[in-house]
């Protein structure tokens, strides 16, 4: 394992091995996440430092960032804190809904924020071997892939994509209008993808799992209002 993990770190070259690490960058306001930061930082404490940014956000009051120092501070070793799986809505960005700078968030995005075996395999590499203590499924409101998934849309390669996202759709057992012009509807079907997100994680990758179960991550669901900013999580 520990071979393994050293090639995966050469084959990437980041995070968790580099023997040279710069100091970390600080000012009254933010840290440029380095190794010590990240090690001392617990799966609590990367929710809780989300949860301080989306509040930054939506009060107005982000950090004011020097990036570029960001840059030069992470340039050779990348420690963050936290995976997010979201949406590839123009408006679910993690970095600036969760108010987070360069080095603090690895993002895996697809439409819908579902799992495959190669959005699992990410957010492996992002635990396992590059250090990051939570993995956060984001959804959010009026989402156009939910909404797709809802109507049976049918266009290209989306057909194929939408039918991953459909399961969700089953698990909703409301009455009446299911189509995405029942707004309640939408939201609850976004919601129930986002924990059958949260499921498949556990299910389908047995080291996120582990890592889950000793205690090392925690694996959590969350909705992006789009209309407020508002994160709320499960
Ligand atoms: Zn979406």
């Amino acid at each position: 394992m520990k071979k393994l993990f050293a090639a995966l770190c050469v084959a990437v070259g980041l995070a968790g091995c580099a023997s040279t690490q710069t100091a970390p960058t600080t000012s009254s306001s933010y840290t440029t996440m380095d190794k010590s930061a990240q090690s001392a930082m617990t799966a609590d404490g990367a929710i809780a430092a989300l949860k301080d940014g989306n509040q930054r956000f939506v009060s107005g009051n982000m950090i004011k960032r020097d990036l570029m120092k960001q840059v030069k501070a992470t340039g050779y070793a990348q420690y963050p804190l936290a995976t997010v799986v979201s949406c590839i809505d123009s408006r679910a960005g993690p970095e600036i809904v969760f108010d987070q700078g360069i080095g603090d968030v690895f993002s895996a995005r697809v439409a819908g924020n579902f799992v495959n075996e190669d959005i699992l395999g990410s957010l492996e590499f992002a635990t396992k071997a590059a250090g990051s203590k939570v993995v956060v499924v984001l959804g959010h409101s009026s989402c156009g892939a939910i909404k797709g998934a809802c109507d049976d849309v049918v266009l290209g390669n989306l057909t194929g994509m939408l039918a991953k996202i459909k399961p969700a759709v089953a698990d909703v057992s409301m009455a009446g209008d299911r189509t995405s012009k029942n707004d309640a509807f939408v939201q609850m079907v976004a919601e129930a993808n986002v924990k059958r997100t949260v499921n498949d994680i556990m299910a389908k990758s047995p080291v996120l799992k582990a890592m889950a179960d000793a205690g090392q991550i925690k694996i959590v669901g969350a909705m992006l209002d789009v209309k407020t900013g508002v994160v709320t999580w499960y």
